[in-house]
């Protein structure tokens, strides 16, 4: 809105119309004369807010009838835990695919409450990083569950194939993909996101799950994590993050008034491809990620002289083009183009590629 674009990984933009709607209606909601975050959650108002962000996004994903949408706090890292804890039954072992840092992070966590089988499935095959097919992943047939991270915002892999987990349920970490591209809900038993990459504002945690596995959390599990209360509650079991709902809400609007997750898909593949073609071709900018799986959200490329990157980053940050350090895990640049960055910034990003890398050749 500054004349910046924003390349973060999350927190991460939000659409200019969602945030021109919020500032406009900040101090009078609805004409209540309140702000939306200043009214209890158990108002009428705010209980019909909540329950069309909850429609909204129903129809925004398809989400059959016998799914459960929760509104959480605690974000992603809250799922590493309340998964465990709703539905690893003492003494039951449960299968994690690790494809990069999210995942790895889920299983490290889930280890504090039972046996967690890890399944590796990334190799490099001719200096390429890819995903092993699905039908290769040695899975469990007795597993209580199967997690992995479609998309590892981190390591910018994506996986677009669902595994066929022979009815164990399949549970996916989709913070950094969740409304990027159409997926079939059907086949997962639990989808969660933190919502403050392609959702809204953090704070807030959606959790969409297959009624039949409510109920089964452990004793110890907080209130605040029981899947069964929550649902129960309506997701007002206690105060939910009211401003990221509202805010969620709008996004999920927004998105409608886009044409819906389709066109946004067919969008971030355009948004994508501009960005891996350049740099494919480029001798000064590369990306070892194997075609199949490249992110569409979270693009990592590498400088060929690391010794420019800190020039490399200063220069764009000029040219109004922000947040484009990598995780500091894996070092370079990233550039996330979640639903909300329009293309514009994905040209100008691409533009001032071209011109660094011309102006450092010469
Ligand atoms: C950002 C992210 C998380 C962590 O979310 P927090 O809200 O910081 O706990 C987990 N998984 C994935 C895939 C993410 O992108």
């Amino acid at each position: 809105m500054s004349g910046v674009y924003n390349f973060s990984a999350g927190p991460a933009m939000l659409p200019s119309q969602v945030m021109q709607r919020a500032q406009q209606e900040f101090l009078n909601w609805q004409d209540t004369g309140c702000s939306v975050m200043e009214m209890s959650h158990r108002s009428k108002e705010f209980i019909a807010l909540a329950q069309k962000a909850e429609s909204d996004l129903r129809q925004l994903m398809h989400i059959p009838d016998n799914y459960k949408v929760l509104f959480c706090h605690g974000g992603g890292r809250g799922q590493f835990s309340a998964v465990p804890l709703n539905l690893l039954p003492v003494g039951k072992k449960a299968d994690y695919v690790v494809s990069g840092s999210w995942s790895k992070a889920a299983a490290e966590e889930a280890r504090n409450f039972g046996d967690i089988n890890t399944i590796n499935v990334v190799e490099e095959k001719d200096g390429l990083i890819q995903v092993k097919n699905t039908e290769q992943w040695s899975l469990s047939e007795d597993a209580a569950y199967i997690h992995y991270c479609p998309n590892e915002t981190v390591d910018g892999i994506e996986m677009f194939d669902i595994p066929n987990t022979n009815g164990v349920p399949l549970i996916a970490d989709m913070s950094s993909t969740i409304l990027s591209r159409e997926i079939d809900v059907s086949q997962f038993a639990m989808i969660y996101a933190g919502a403050q990459k392609n959702i809204g504002p953090s704070g807030l945690t959606i959790v969409i799950i297959d009624e039949q596995l409510l109920g089964n959390a452990r004793k110890e599990t907080p209130c605040i994590m029981n899947y069964q209360l929550i649902a129960d509650n309506d997701s007002m079991y206690n105060t939910p993050p009211t401003y990221a709902w509202y805010l969620a809400g709008l996004v999920f609007q927004w998105l409608n008034d886009q044409g819906g997750v389709s066109a946004i898909a067919k969008l971030n593949q355009q948004k994508a491809r501009l960005i891996y073609q350049y740099v494919d071709q480029s001798t000064c900018y590369h990306n070892h990620i194997i075609d199949k799986n490249r992110s569409l959200m979270n693009i990592p490329f590498w400088l060929v002289d690391e010794s420019l990157n800190e020039q490399f980053l200063a220069q764009a940050k000029a040219q109004g083009l922000v947040a484009l350090k990598g995780h500091r895990s894996v070092g370079g640049m990233r550039a996330s183009i979640y639903n909300a960055m329009p293309i514009e910034g994905v040209e100008k990003l691409v533009d001032f590629m071209k011109k660094f890398e011309q102006e450092v050749k010469r």
